[in-house]
């Protein structure tokens, strides 16, 4: 018979396993849940996940729900996928049955990775994406890249639509709702382990209880990629950077959170997405966008995760210091005026997740702007997203987001005024704050803290030629005392 296989929470699909028939060893934690302060919906997610995999290998599963992975593991005979974080590598490694298999899960692998990334400067994720384009033979045709370029970036930056003359109620995409999945008998009994975790004071969760929005099962995962190609793959790449304070989803895939369960194989679904393509169901540009998050940066992100070794993780190159304010931990949304990011909160409070464009330009370019620990702000992504996991989130925050890394994944940090926020969504219009004031008392707090961040980083800046003509502009402010002053007395209130 196979050797017994330890599949982790988040190895919970299919190819984590040899054969159709090899016993499995899942292990629940409930110190996991204990030891930090996750979203509400996603112990939930990740919970219901674990359980309904273990009702699906039945007789052949061994469930352990115990305090600590050792005690499941002892010094028995088991193989188990590379772990997704050190400290579970760590773990593996350390017992003295367990054999580990190379990752699974991702597309590149680890040596292919580093024998691109050695003797390299800047990491470039378009690099990358264009070798694993290749080497997979993704949306090419024959050298060439389908559709004639690799990039439709300039084509995926459309603003959301304008509300329609004559047509009450917000804006929308046209688009259908989402494929939800129907919660079980499972989903009862893990909503009343949580409410009694929380009841014997065991377990803090932040945000909100909700209906489960995102599959847990393979069969769920594989209704939530066909619904998508089906019915909203077509308009997500046109509206992919576009906000709208009532719609949280838009065209989005909802498709992180079962590929980071491991319920979904990213090829799978890059395959049925270019075959969308290749069916005249979706414009190239779309299913390039879908590409691109998935061969490309997902697997991006995994890779720098393990390459840049365990001192990344750490990096704060504009030593930004400032603890995150409890406003914005707990996702007190209530307590903010600027509507984008009081609404941005909302959603995360309400769901675990909002798309990128709110965790980049919104949440991250905020905490940017403040100078907020960038380690500390990386754990609350981890924590607070169904999809976020510390692989997923290290690079992303650390690298991408706040520029903590003295910019090896970026040419340029990714802060922005207000202005930005006002072209790519409808938050503005009602806001207490204008998008172009900086001083007073409409100044956007995200127009003031952009200039206030120019400021405070010329001198590392000053090098960087993307910066040149934003540091130009800061020359130019006739009243940046009284922002600076403005900026000060603001502190970390909610703004
Ligand atoms: Fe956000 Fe500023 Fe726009 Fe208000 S005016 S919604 S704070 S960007």
């Amino acid at each position: 018979p196979a050797e017994r296989r330890w599949l982790f929470a988040d190895q919970l699909g299919p190819h984590f396993l040899d054969t159709d028939d090899q016993p499995v060893l899942l292990v629940q934690s409930r110190r996991a849940f204990a030891r930090r302060r996750f979203h509400r919906q996603k112990a939930h997610l990740v919970l219901s996940a674990l359980r309904h995999r273990a009702a699906e290998l039945s007789d052949r599963c061994e469930f352990r729900a115990v305090d600590r992975y050792t005690d499941a593991a002892g010094d028995r005979a088991l193989t188990v996928c590379h772990p997704t974080t050190r400290g579970a590598l760590a773990l593996v490694q350390r017992l003295p049955g367990v054999q580990v298999l190379p990752a699974r899960g991702f597309v590149t692998g680890m040596a292919d990775f580093a024998a691109w990334a050695d003797g390299r400067g800047r990491l470039l994720m378009e690099d990358h994406y264009r070798i694993a384009r290749r080497r997979q033979g993704v949306l090419m045709d024959g050298d060439e890249p389908a559709g004639g370029r690799w990039n439709f970036d300039a084509d995926n930056r459309e603003p959301p639509p304008k509300p329609r003359r004559g047509r009450s109620g917000p804006p929308t995409l046209g688009v259908p709702e989402p494929w939800w999945p129907q919660e079980d008998e499972i989903d009862e009994q893990v909503r009343r382990d949580l409410d009694r975790w929380e009841r014997d004071g065991d377990v803090r969760f932040v945000g909100r209880d909700g209906p489960r929005r995102f599959a847990a099962t393979r069969h769920e995962a594989l209704q939530a990629l066909e619904h998508f190609v089906a019915h909203r793959l077509a308009a997500f790449g046109r509206y992919e950077d576009a906000m709208l304070a009532d719609d949280a989803w838009m065209a989005h895939s909802l498709l992180s959170a079962p590929l980071n369960l491991g319920l979904l194989d990213p090829l799978e679904v890059v395959h049925r997405v270019e075959d969308a393509y290749r069916g005249g169901q979706a414009p190239i540009a779309a299913a390039e966008a879908v590409v691109r998050q998935i061969l490309g940066w997902r697997d991006y992100v995994w890779h720098l995760y393990w390459y840049l070794g365990p001192d990344y993780p750490a990096g704060n190159g504009l030593r930004a210091r400032r603890g995150l304010p409890d406003w914005f931990a707990e996702l007190d949304a209530d307590a903010v005026q600027a509507r984008c990011l009081s609404g941005v909160l909302a959603d995360l409070r309400d769901h675990g997740w909002v798309h990128h464009i709110p965790r980049l330009m919104v949440l991250g370019n905020f905490a940017l702007q403040q100078g907020w620990d960038p380690a500390e702000l990386t754990d609350w992504f981890h924590r607070c997203f169904v999809d976020g996991y510390e692989w997923v989130m290290v690079a992303n925050v650390v690298g991408m987001s706040q520029f903590a890394d003295g910019g090896r994944i970026t040419t340029k940090p990714y802060a922005a005024g207000g202005a930005y926020i006002n072209r790519m969504s409808d938050y503005c219009g009602p806001c207490a704050y204008r998008p172009t004031v900086r001083v007073g008392e409409q100044a956007c707090p995200f127009t003031a803290g952009y200039w206030n961040f120019l400021h405070r980083h010329r001198g590392e800046l000053s090098g960087n030629h993307r910066m040149a003509q934003p540091l130009r502009g800061l020359d130019r402010l006739a009243d940046l005392d009284a922002l600076l002053d403005q900026e000060r007395r603001r502190g970390t209130d909610p703004p």
